[in-house]
């Protein structure tokens, strides 16, 4: 029998789990075209980072046929406090993965592309090659497609990394700072804030035609002002697209959610960074890199030749 007077306490020194607020909950994923996508790539070998990094918004972007390929595995060489793809020591990088990541696209009839990757530390180039591989392959396969990258950060080889990939020609790079400079050696151990910020600046002197995209999670501790740094970090690096999402702890084992943002802050937050001058914002608890990515890129492609006529008139 259980002794009210004496209730089990929480484990000593191990927080607790905060409850998900109602705005995080999401519906669980059954519809046909969910299962379509994931019989699409079992078929072709791909990984997603929808299914490894156990994304909330799966229902949605799958029912929509909405995939973000994680391509050169699913192991990565780091192994970060918010990450919950695996780490290890990765296989060998599949030489199919190019032709099928364009036969996935095809077969889906993406506008759209979001391709990421582990880090491959292990790798002569960081997996830099492949990236264009799979660039050169989607743009031979399905033409219309735009393409945007997310890429890890290319430690020790980053200037190489990104001359040979701007060189394929995505539509857009997509590098995520993930938290403010405090959080680093926390959170984001194996990579330097500035780093990444550098490579973000990298990619625009290398062709400043690419629209440039870098993302942050909310509720790691970080404080307002650190993020309004952030913003401010980004906009001197000249990132077009800044994303805002409410980190969510995906087991016991990584590092705790210390708030949960609520969406009237996510608003205040994008109101401040569209006021900084990103050509697109998206901040909102559900926000992730590649969310509504086809949609936001049409907005901020728009927003790019509105500001550039507007340029033009200016001059005249
Ligand atoms: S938000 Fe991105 S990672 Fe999440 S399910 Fe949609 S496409 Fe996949």
């Amino acid at each position: 029998m259980t002794d009210l007077s004496n209730p089990p306490q929480p484990e000593e020194g191990r927080p607790q789990r905060q409850r998900k607020p109602d705005w995080i909950r999401v519906k669980a994923p059954v519809s046909k075209g969910y299962h379509e996508t994931r019989k699409l790539m079992r078929e072709l070998n791909l990984n997603t980072v929808c299914e490894e990094a156990a994304c909330p918004n799966i229902g949605e972007c799958w029912t929509k046929k909405h995939a973000t390929v994680m391509i050169l595995g699913d192991v990565c060489t780091r192994a970060c406090a918010f990450c919950n793809v695996k780490t290890g020591m990765p296989r060998i990088v599949d030489s199919m993965e190019p032709e099928n990541t364009a036969v996935a696209a095809g077969k889906m009839g993406l506008e759209h592309i979001v391709i990421t990757s582990v880090d491959r530390d292990d790798l002569p180039d960081g997996g830099a090659s492949q990236f264009v591989k799979v660039i050169k392959a989607l743009r031979r396969e399905t033409p219309n497609t735009t393409i945007e990258i997310l890429t890890p950060d290319f430690r020790g080889k980053m200037r190489a990394a990104v001359e040979a990939i701007c060189e394929a020609g995505p539509d857009v790079y997509n590098h995520n700072l993930e938290t403010v400079p405090r959080l680093y050696p926390t959170i984001r151990p194996g990579a330097r804030y500035y780093a990444s910020l550098r490579l973000l600046e990298e990619v625009k002197s290398h062709d400043p035609m690419i629209f440039t995209k870098s993302g942050i999670m909310l509720g790691l501790g970080e404080q307002r002002l650190e993020v309004h740094q952030v913003m401010d970090d980004m906009r001197c690096a000249d990132v077009d697209f800044m994303t805002m999402g409410q980190y969510l702890q995906p087991t016991p084992k990584h590092a705790i959610v210390e708030e949960f943002v609520t969406p009237k802050a996510f608003d205040a937050y994008g109101a401040i960074a569209r006021a900084k001058g990103f050509l697109q914002v998206a901040s909102t608890p559900l926000t992730r890199s590649s969310y509504h990515a086809g949609d936001d890129f049409a907005q901020m492609r728009a927003a790019r030749e509105a500001k550039l006529a507007k340029a033009a008139l200016k001059g005249a």
